[in-house]
């Protein structure tokens, strides 16, 4: 058995958005079960629009969900496997010379429409003779090359979609080399498919017709076609396809908007599987949920109001191994800390305004509750003696309550506002040992 081996193919002409972050991830988790190689395909044979900046910010993206290939190719390092493969179908008749500009194709295009046929490219060029071409040519026509399709059924085992068979008489003979020598994605991603040794194509469903016409190709270059899945796409909330230029929707946008990569792997994945969408905390976990046999056939809905809640219950759960050293990084030191302020964080960053709350100078903290100068007397003079614990807060509202009969919302209240400048937070009994008795005292108004 070879090993298993995977690959995603990302063309380098924009940024990666969450529908490119989900085929990536159902390669690697499908690798991962298998203990199997994943490989970063760069498709860039459209020059024009591949730039080394969208290269390094794809695999940059990928390192950030987590993602670590087991090696990068470039297509652009491949031209002359693509140009072998293409004289091999020339030399069967497989691949052949088409003069028709793009205005000509659309006119019998829409002739075609127009009597209620199918628009299917007619081959009217393989009807010409080497005399046409030749004039065609001292014309100062270039061809471009279409792939001779079997016109037949081509069927497979989908690892998505079981029993799957595409008829490719109702498809047109596909474009694979443009009249100036450049290549479709369609040649360069078999050939690459077959010398890169990949074992499983795991891509989106608006790929399933390629995968018809691929496994011709294959057969036609003696090669054995993979297995191939085809996973359901992504779509907005209102159904539209999710494309690069959505720039919002970028991992990148995500990351600079403080959502954590395992929020959006967890959102990536789950959506539209069998499983309920939740918050995972680990590759390994989330490899354990997935099953490329049960994802949905229809449709699945991103919703960014989702990513954000999934992305608070992530924090809320994480333990302090987990945050330890972005939390050091950040100059906040504590598992108490952690542990207190988790469950109020919606993003990670949003520890650091919890930091300054606990160890800042006093603030102009705000004191709106109605509260009477009494009460900042029996606040201060209740005030347990140190060292405090979890308990301290408690005990201290017990005895201001005892003192002044002030009790819920009216004793908790101005005791928040005053300890912390606002009217919500964590549970006070964890913050109050953080803060200290100092600060307190100094933050209760006189
Ligand atoms: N470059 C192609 C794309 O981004 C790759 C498709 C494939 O996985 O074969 O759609």
């Amino acid at each position: 058995m070879s090993t298993i081996t995977v690959r995603f193919a990302p063309s380098p002409t924009g940024y990666l958005h969450i529908g490119n972050a989900r085929t990536a991830l159902l390669n690697w988790l499908f690798a991962r079960k298998a203990g199997g190689r994943f490989i970063l395909r760069l498709d860039d044979t459209d020059q024009e629009r591949s730039t080394a900046e969208f290269a390094a910010a794809i695999a940059g993206d990928l390192a950030w969900l987590g993602i670590v290939p087991a090696g990068t190719e470039r297509q652009s390092d491949h031209i002359a496997r693509y140009q072998e493969a293409a004289a091999r179908l020339r030399s069967q008749g497989r691949l052949y010379a088409c003069y028709e500009s793009p205005d000509e194709l659309e006119r019998r295009r829409k002739r075609q429409l127009a009597r209620g046929q199918p628009p299917i490219y007619d081959r009217a060029a393989l009807a010409l003779t080497d005399d046409e071409k030749a004039a065609l040519e001292a014309e100062g026509r270039t061809p471009h090359w279409r792939f001779k399709l079997a016109h037949g059924t081509v069927a497979w085992t989908d690892l998505v979609r079981g029993a799957s068979q595409v008829d490719t008489a109702s498809l047109s003979d596909p474009v694979l080399v443009r009249a100036d020598g450049t290549f479709l994605y369609t040649l360069p991603s078999v050939v690459d498919d077959l010398a890169m040794g990949v074992t499983h194509v795991i891509r989106g469903e608006d790929h399933v017709t390629n995968t018809a016409v691929q496994i011709e190709i294959i057969a036609a270059l003696g090669g054995t076609p993979p297995a191939f899945g085809h996973h359901n796409l992504l779509t907005t909330m209102s159904g539209e396809g999710l494309s690069k230029r959505l720039g919002h929707l970028s991992l990148r946008g995500l990351r600079e908007n403080g959502v954590e990569p395992m929020a959006v792997a967890s959102l990536a994945v789950l959506v539209g599987s069998a499983e309920a969408v939740r918050p995972v905390a680990s590759m390994a976990e989330l490899a354990d949920l997935v099953d490329l046999a049960h994802i949905s056939r229809a449709p699945a809905k991103f919703d960014e109001a989702e990513l954000t809640h999934l992305n608070a219950r992530l924090l809320h759960e994480m333990p302090y191994e987990a945050a330890r050293e972005r939390l050091l990084r950040a100059g906040i030191d504590g598992e108490g800390f952690w542990l207190a302020v988790r469950g109020n964080l919606e993003r990670f960053a949003d520890v650091e305004s919890w930091w300054r709350i606990v160890h800042g100078p006093a603030q102009d903290m705000t004191v709106a509750a109605a509260a009477d100068a009494a009460f900042w007397v029996a606040a201060r003079e209740c005030l347990p003696p140190a060292p405090w614990d979890g308990s301290t807060w408690k005990t201290w509202t017990d005895a201001v309550k005892a003192r002044t009969g002030a009790k819920g919302r009216a004793l908790f209240m101005p005791l928040r506002q005053a300890l912390t400048g606002l009217d919500h937070g964590p549970e006070l009994a964890a913050l109050l040992p953080l803060i200290g008795r100092e600060r307190t005292l100094e933050r209760l108004p006189r």
